[in-house]
Order: structure tokens, then sequence, then C-alpha cells
């Protein structure tokens, strides 16, 4: 347990250099263990906040933190990230130039940096700073890399284990999103932390709704769905390479801003696309799996996955690359029995081709599941469920079961008559009565029941028979091209009159709302929202740093919540520390100002403080005009400093005193003249008021 005075310290550094007000669920546990020397193995999602248990600690502690990363471009993103919070970091690789790298020993050697970044394979040129005099802790990203076991498997991660036995004093710090007991296992042999203390987070990322659809006609459904979301930034998973280059292609014809990604592409291609999307100038992503393990980039609203992934570790892992920043993700995934046949081609004759069945199997379950979808991925990592999510397709639109035993018949009788020789194509074609080649070829067209199901069209059929499927009443056999056959099951409804239950196929609620899509269009850009936007937009271009490490999207959204209209409002919004409201605090809250003023039509720029004025001078106190006009008296109170400043005949020595100011003057000087009111806050123990501080600055400064 932590002193009190260490433990108010880590909420006032959260606030001042995160920006954050609260610990997420174990942040605050796992940085006191980190604190009290332990080692730890940190197991959290993707996106639960791994970034800060070891960043917070590295801000306290004397020397420096090294962070131990597979990947150059997430070391240099992390970076950027910790520099616009104020925090002094850089990264160490092989490819710098010795000048480069000496200048960061430098820093190193005279405490300038509290955190260096550097991948495995560099650490050997590291020796004259790998001491216990410079390093205070050693944090170890995506620690699954060191086990085999793992699916990102890194062989320069298995000497790590000498860190323990150079530094035995140094508290080592192992994070990875990847849970399984026995990486888990491997990671604390390896590294030699035996003692570790282990710290298992829920898997769960409930903000992410799932859905699953049919793959029909999918190319419409992904432009309809993107259509709604309007400037927001997605990832589309192919299983080929060539299907991303046709996706993307397809999505630009339609005015879509989509490139493709694959390992077959040139680095350089690669490399440009991976920052035009990290800087939001390229909206959408068409990739093959290659893509995603640098991206770190918090505001990607949604991933549609176009084929079936091969298996559910790496669907939860591709899904987990939207909504890291914690507000509402998207993630949509296509179903279709083509992709489950390609995948067990795939998986034939692989050295573990059980394995990879047996995984295929339980990810074809999930998509062909009837009850919450959540309940089941997380039941797949070990976790219970004991409500159902009410965030996926099938908690919000619960299948409606009817009597579905004549369908099945129908299409029952079909397989039988074709010999079970057919695969669903044909017997679907036999049902509704077509009369194309290959049922005329074949003679089909003088069956009996040729057009018994004409009054269910193809798209339903297509639903029904994989249902049947699902429920076990015929299969599909994989060997012989597919054909549908005949179970145990089949003959119990054809001959034994057994009852079968279907759902309703589901009519996607995009279809009804195409229509409108352009009128929302319009409404969105004209959103306070998309205002700040653009402002975040057109600041990370002139700082060289993705949108995202600016403000994220949970940040923008929370000031078109409580717009802020002054700095210590601003200062109150999650994501906002010391120096963005140092750096950005101005520009943003000018724009929420001008939003607002912007709304009340007829009225120009600056009249916020005449209306106030207005009031003021009719004698209104400062809550009655903050409740007359919708604004926080701290709102007003900054109106006032304004106005009063301006020259305008405010009384403002009603509101704070001689006293006060003359308090304030002197704190001004031992402060050498901060910029931001913070400091006085801090310096007066938080006793007096923030529109107290504002109004003596106001006058002293006047
Ligand atoms: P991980 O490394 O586990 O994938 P990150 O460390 O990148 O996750 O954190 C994911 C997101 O959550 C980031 O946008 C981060 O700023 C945010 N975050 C982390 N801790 C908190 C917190 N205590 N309160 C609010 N947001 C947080
Ligand atoms: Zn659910």
């Amino acid at each position: 347990m932590l002193l009190k005075d260490t433990q108010a310290k880590l909420f006032t550094t959260l606030k001042k250099y995160f920006g954050y007000d609260s610990f997420r669920e174990q942040q605050q546990a796992i940085i006191e263990s980190v604190l009290s020397k332990n080692d730890n193995l940190v197991i959290m999602p993707t996106g639960g906040g791994k970034s800060v248990c070891f960043q917070l600690p590295a801000l306290l502690l004397d020397g420096i933190t090294l962070v131990i990363s597979p990947l150059i471009a997430l070391m240099k993103d992390q970076v950027d990230g910790l520099t616009a919070n104020g925090i002094s970091a850089a990264f160490f690789n092989s490819s710098q130039q010795s000048f480069a790298q000496n200048e960061i020993f430098d820093k190193v050697i005279n405490s300038e940096i509290k955190l260096l970044y550097v991948a495995p394979e560099s650490l050997g040129l590291l020796e004259n700073i790998l001491s216990e005099k410079h390093i205070s802790c050693i944090a170890i990203d995506e620690a699954h890399c060191i086990s085999s076991w793992g699916h990102d498997f890194r062989p320069s991660y298995q000497q790590l284990g000498f860190l323990k036995q150079t530094l035995p004093n140094t508290p080592i710090i192992a994070l990875t999103a990847t849970a399984d007991k026995a990486t888990r296992q491997d990671i604390v042999d390896q590294l030699n932390i035996p003692n570790a203390t282990q710290f298992l987070s829920s898997f769960d990322r409930k903000n992410i709704e799932l859905e699953v659809r049919p793959a029909n006609d999918r190319v419409t459904q992904i432009i309809k769905f993107i259509n709604k979301k309007t400037n927001e930034a997605g990832i589309i998973y192919c299983l080929s390479r060539k299907s991303t280059e046709q996706l993307a292609s397809k999505l630009k014809q339609n005015g879509i801003k989509a490139m493709p990604y694959h390992a077959g592409l040139s680095f350089d291609a690669r490399t440009k696309t991976q920052e035009d999307f990290l800087f939001d100038k390229t909206q959408i992503i068409c990739a093959t799996i290659a893509f995603g393990m640098g991206i770190d980039k918090s505001n990607v609203r949604w991933v549609i996955h176009y084929n079936m992934p091969k298996n559910i570790e790496g669907y939860y892992q591709e899904i987990g690359r939207c909504g890291r920043d914690g507000i509402k993700a998207n993630a949509l995934l296509f179903h279709s029995y083509a992709d489950v046949i390609q995948l067990r081609n795939f998986a034939e004759g692989a050295s573990n081709e059980e394995v990879q069945l047996a995984k295929l199997e339980r990810m074809k379950q999930f998509s062909e599941a009837t009850t919450c979808r959540r309940k089941i991925l997380l039941s797949y990592f070990g976790e219970l469920l004991s409500e159902n999510c009410g965030n996926c397709d099938v908690c919000k639109n619960p299948p409606q079961f009817f009597d579905g035993t004549i369908i099945a018949q129908k299409a029952l009788s079909v397989i039988t008559r074709l010999n079970e020789s057919e695969a669903s194509g044909v017997i679907i074609d036999v049902l509704r009565g077509a009369h194309n080649a290959t049922i005329i070829d074949k003679g089909y067209d003088k069956l009996k029941s040729h057009g018994v199901g004409k009054d269910i069209s193809w798209q339903d059929w297509q639903q029904y028979i994989i249902q049947l499927i699902n429920q076990g009443f015929c299969e599909i056999a994989f060997h012989k091209n597919n054909a549908l056959q005949l179970t145990s099951f089949s003959k119990k409804v054809l001959f034994e009159k057994k009852l079968v239950y279907l759902t309703k196929p589901v009519a996607f609620k995009d279809q009804a709302v195409v229509q409108s899509a352009p009128k929302t269009k319009k409404a969105k850009n004209d959103t306070l929202f998309e205002r700040l936007r653009k402002l975040r937009y057109k600041i990370s271009l002139e700082e060289n740093i993705p949108a995202y490490l600016v403000f994220s999207d949970a940040s923008l959204k929370e000031m078109e919540r409580a717009r802020p209209m002054c700095e210590a409002e601003f200062m109150e919004i999650s994501g906002v520390g010391q120096r963005k409201l140092d750096v950005y605090g101005d520009e943003f809250i000018a724009e929420i100002i001008s939003f607002m003023d912007g709304k009340t039509p007829k009225k120009k720029k600056g009249d916020t403080y005449k209306i106030t004025f207005e009031l003021y001078k009719e004698g209104l106190s400062i809550d009655e005009i903050a409740k007359k006009r919708n604004l926080s008296p701290t709102t007003i109170f900054s109106h006032l400093a304004k106005l009063y400043a301006d020259g305008k005949d405010i009384n403002i020595y009603n509101f704070v005193s001689k006293e006060e100011v003359d308090q304030l003057r002197k704190a001004k000087e031992a402060l050498d003249s901060p910029t931001t009111l913070k400091p006085y806050f801090d310096y007066f123990k938080q006793e007096m008021d923030y529109f107290k501080i504002r109004l003596a600055l106001t006058i002293i400064e006047s």
C-alpha cells in the first residue's frame, strides 16, 4: 500500500499528463505494484489502457523506463503521443545514425527523458546505459511475442531473460492482450520473473457492437454501411490480396476514400497507405490480416470482415482495432458458406489440420449463433458473462422463431430427389422452378418438386438452408463438391412429422435508411463535433502528428457535449492535460464559442458577450444570467472578465475583493506568471474559485 501522498500524486499526475480524472479498472493497482518495485504481468485487451500502466510510473520514478516494443512504427506513435502530453521520450533503433544514438545516451545520462523505446534486436547497443543507475523500470510490451505458443512469436524476444539477471532490482512489467494460460506461463518463465503479480482484466470490449450478416451482395451492403459513417475511419479485412484491391477500387468508384493494403505491395506503398490512414487522409483500408499490428490509431470507428476469419482469436484481435478510445464502435462480419469451404481447403493438409478445423468450426458457430454473440465470444476465452450483452445483433434483434416444418420438408425432399448430389445453389434453383441451362440439361425441370418453393425468394431460401444445416437437418459434403446430403434428423422431418423451427431472415436496417443518407450527411457536417474534428485535422497537419494524438474522438465528443468556454471548463474534459490545455486550449475554446454564436440566428461573432452584458446591465445575478442563457456560471464569469478587459462598465469588485487581487498578484510572482489557471488553483490549495482567479488576473493584467 502506498502512502496517501503518493496516492494523491497518482491522480494529479494522471490528470496533468494524460488528462484523465480516474483510472480504469486495474490501472491503479498495477501502477502501485510497479512503484512498489514488484514484477508484473498485465493481461488487458487491446484498448484497455496498458500504456498508462508504465508511462505514469515512469514519471514518478527517478531514472528512465526502458520500453521494449516489437515494432518501430508503434514506437514512433507512442513517442509522439507522449510528447503531445508534455512527457519527454525517445526511441532507439539500429538504423539511427551514431550521432543520433549518442544524443539519446546523453539524454539518458542527464535524465532528460523519462521513457526510452527500443526494439529487442537493438538492446545489445545499449550496453553503456543498461545499469540500475539509469534504468528504474523495464516495460515489455506485446510480451506474448516471447512465446512460441502465440501467433506473433519473435525469436528476438527470447533473449530478454538476461534483463532480470543484469538488473535484478529493477521492476519488470510485461504487458499483452493475449490471455491464454500457456502463453502466460511462458512469459513469466522466460523473463525470469517467477514472482510477478499477475493482473487479468476482463476481455470484454463493451463499446464494440457485434453484428453478423449473410454475405449477399456484400459490396452494396458495405457502401450503404459506409454512407452512414461519414468521415469515420474503418478497416475492411478480406481473405485475399486480390479482393482487397477489387473492393477498394469499387469503393473508390462510389466516391469513397479507400485504399488496399497487403503484403504484396511495395514497402513504400504500404508505408504511405498506413501513414495516410493514421493521419485521417484515407478513410478506409481494405486489407489482408497483414494490416493492423502496428496500428494504435484510437479513432478507428469500425471493422468489417468481408470474409470470415479462420478462427475466433484472429477475429477478436482484428475487431479489437476499432473503438480503442472506449466510445461506440462497430464490428460487422459477413458470413458465407463459400468462405467456410475455402477456409476448410486451406486448413486441410496442414500439419495441425485437426486443430485448425476445430477452430474454424467454433468460428462458424459464432457466426451462426441465435443467442448473444458476446457470450459465445467471451466463453471461448474462458470468461463467462452472466447477462446477455445488449450490444450485439442477436440481443438487439432476437430471432423470431416460427414453424418452418413445411419449408424444411420442401428443401429436404428436393435434396432427396436430386440423390444428395447437388450443392445448395442448384437445390434452390429447383425449389424456385428455375429454367436455366443446368436445370434443363439435367432434366430437373421434369421433377415433381420443381418449383414447390416459388413463393420464397432466392436469398431467403439461402438463409433457410443455412439454418437447416446449422440445426443438423442436412449437411454439406465438403469432399463431394459441397453437395447437400441428408442426416438422421432429415428422415425424422420427412417421415416422422418432426417439427422444425426457423427464424425469419433479417431485413437489414440499412436498406430503409439509404434514401435519407444525403440529408443526414449534410446535417452531420454541421455539428460541433465536425467543426472540432476539422480543427483537429488542421492542427495534425501543422504539427505532423496523427489527429487522434491531438485529441481522441472521445475527447471531442465530450467537448461537444460539455461545450467548455473557458480554460477551467476545458481542463475538465477527459483527455485534456496541462500541455494540451496550454497548446490547444485557446483554439478549441474559440471554435466552440464561435459555433455557439453561429447557432443563434442573426447574431454575429462576439455577440455572446453582448448578450451577457445586456443581461448584466439589467441587474440580473450571475446565476440568473447563466440560467437564462443556458450556460454555466463559469462561462458567464469568463464573459464578464472579457467585457471588463475590453473596458466595459463592469463592477468587478462585486465578485472578487481587493485582498484577493493582492493575493493573486503575489501568487503570480511566485509562480512566474503561468499561462493557465490551474497552477494558481493549486497554489491556493484549491480554495480560491477559478472564476475569482480569472477575474483577479483580468484586473491585474488590464
Ligand atoms: P492498449 O495499449 O491496452 O491497447 P492504450 O494504452 O493505447 O491501450 O489505451 C487505449 C485508449 O484508452 C487510449 O486512447 C488511452 O488514452 C485511453 N485511456 C487509457 N487510460 C485511460 C483512463 N484512465 N481514462 C480514460 N481513457 C484512458
Ligand atoms: Zn449480445
